[in-house]
């Protein structure tokens, strides 16, 4: 008999990410965290940052391809230069509800030999993993009581990362924010 299915406990940590070059870094050092099999959800309204980030991610996994808004692809597969894993890059956001939608991406044959990172997935791609890291960007509305506008506040991102199930009950999230 198999053991009843536990829920690990949640892992997170938050951080605030000044400037693009910031949000890159940040890919960066998460890409140092990862290994074939993981699944990244990126959540954030347009502009947030999510793009961004996984460019960052890109260059620290070391992978072929530059990171761009996927416009017309759904998903763009970032074969390694070494001996990492593949970035496979997904933007959900033309996609219904649920992982048949997007059946024909096979993203379950390719997630144990790759790190999945998927754009606008929440409510659909969650099935493929329990072990999943949730990025959260939040665009912080800078105290605008005094009328002014403030460009380097615009710049100021808010990231939660929740390391959901046994795989990030003991990942070193507190490195991101090095
Ligand atoms: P998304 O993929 O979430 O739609 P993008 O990464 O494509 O967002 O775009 C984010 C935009 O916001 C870029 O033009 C980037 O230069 C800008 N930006 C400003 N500040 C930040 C920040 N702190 N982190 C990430 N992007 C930022
Ligand atoms: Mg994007």
């Amino acid at each position: 008999m198999e053991a009843p299915h536990h829920e690990a406990p949640a892992v997170t940590l938050k951080i605030t990410v000044n400037s693009p070059e910031r949000m890159g870094e940040l890919g960066r050092r998460l890409a140092k965290l990862l290994r074939p099999g993981d699944l990244v959800m990126l959540t954030g309204e347009l502009g947030a940052g999510k793009t961004t980030l996984t460019r960052g991610l890109g260059e620290g996994l070391g992978v072929r391809g530059a990171v761009t808004s996927p416009t017309f692809v759904i998903a763009r597969v970032h074969p390694p230069l070494g001996d990492g894993p593949s970035l496979v890059h997904v933007d959900a956001y033309r996609l219904g509800g649920g992982l048949d939608e997007m059946e024909d991406l096979d993203l379950d044959v390719s997630l144990p030999e790759s790190v999945i990172v998927v754009e606008w997935g929440d409510g659909k791609v969650e099935e493929l993993s329990d072990d999943r890291l949730r990025v959260v960007i939040d665009r912080t509305v800078g105290d605008t009581a005094g009328g002014a506008t403030d460009d380097a506040a615009d710049e100021v991102r808010e990231v939660t990362v929740t390391g959901l199930g046994a795989r990030w009950a003991d990942a070193d999230l507190a490195s991101l924010s090095a």
